[in-house]
């Protein structure tokens, strides 16, 4: 049994660094409600300035074998939670197919926080609107697996958006399985600096293309826009078995753009969230088409 000593502000909490996946759950499942896991640490970091409390434990989950590997396989890839974005973005740079993800790991903050953020920690961060890995993985038809002391459990990335702010404590996300294909990909983010901003808006796009250039299949996500990421499931129907055009998608994107109500927040006003939204699936839509 490990025990946790709560504390105002952690400054005197325990800090547990697990070396296995069953040390950790036990930890977690131990700590109950005031213990969480520890990944890399970029957003525990700055809940003082959220003005967000610290929790009483923390299980640190980054030196664990399995939750940092990256597998490669012929029909989808696996990838541990606790990779960090830039072990991501250099393991997939060879995929053209995944170039959504190799584009919001490998771009997302800047080099010091990349080497640190997980991308466990990026998806169960449920209330970071603009994590860039968050849109890549639901057009990419990601998998989550959810670990306890009770076993795994495999869900869409979608069901676990709905659940990750209620997830029990002793449960840990613990893998990302990703299907493969020969889809083009391509991520467009916005930030109003060049370095180190959180992006306006995201826009992720998987698009299945023909050798005419038509579109067989589209999943396009939208991030940041809205306080949880998701699909933009009438802008993937109106662009079916229509030539892809940058400047049509962008042109049908506008027409359909009324459908978000932005978020507010101190970076950005909600309309103009919205309002770039064309601009991004223009930009997304041309680097997919390699243009
Ligand atoms: C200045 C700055 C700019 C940034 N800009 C961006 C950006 O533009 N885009 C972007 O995507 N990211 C950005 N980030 C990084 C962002 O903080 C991380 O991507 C991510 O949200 C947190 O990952 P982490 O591994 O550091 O998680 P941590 O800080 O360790 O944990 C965050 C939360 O997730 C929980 N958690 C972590 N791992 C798991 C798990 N495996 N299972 C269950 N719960 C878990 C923790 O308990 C905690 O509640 C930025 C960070 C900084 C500091």
């Amino acid at each position: 049994m490990t025990t946790c000593t709560p504390a105002q502000g952690n400054a005197t909490g325990t800090f547990h660094i697990a070396s296995s996946l069953a040390a950790a759950l036990d930890a977690l499942n131990d700590y109950g409600p005031e213990g969480a896991a520890f990944a890399g640490g970029t957003w525990i970091m700055r809940a003082p300035i959220r003005h967000q409390p610290l929790k009483g434990c923390y299980v640190a989950i980054g030196k664990i074998p399995e939750l940092t590997e990256i597998r490669i396989g012929p029909d989808a890839i696996e990838i541990g939670a606790a990779v960090t974005h830039a072990a991501l973005a250099s393991a997939l740079a060879d995929l053209p197919e995944f170039a959504v993800l190799t584009a919001a790991a490998g771009r997302s903050a800047n080099p010091a926080v990349r080497a640190m953020a997980t991308i466990g920690g990026n998806l169960a961060t449920s209330d970071f609107s603009a994590a860039d890995c968050v849109p890549a993985l639901l057009c990419l038809d990601a998998q989550i697996e959810v670990s306890s002391r009770s076993g795994h459990e495999r869900m869409s990335l979608e069901a676990f958006l709905t659940q990750r702010s209620a997830l029990a404590p002793g449960r840990l996300l613990t893998k990302i399985v990703v299907p493969r294909s020969r889809h083009k990909t391509a991520h467009a983010r916005l930030t109003l600096r060049k370095a180190g901003d959180y992006p306006v808006a995201i826009v992720s796009l998987s698009l299945d293309v023909d050798a005419t250039n038509h579109v067989r299949a589209a999943r396009i996500a939208i991030g940041s826009v809205e306080t949880v990421a998701r699909r933009w499931e009438r802008l993937e129907t109106a662009l079916l078995d229509r030539l892809l055009d940058p400047s049509r998608a962008a042109d049908m994107a506008a027409d359909l753009a009324d459908e978000f109500a932005g978020r507010d927040s101190v970076e950005a006003p909600p309309w103009y969230r919205v309002s770039v939204l064309p601009g991004l699936v223009r930009r997304a839509t041309a680097t997919a088409l390699g243009a």
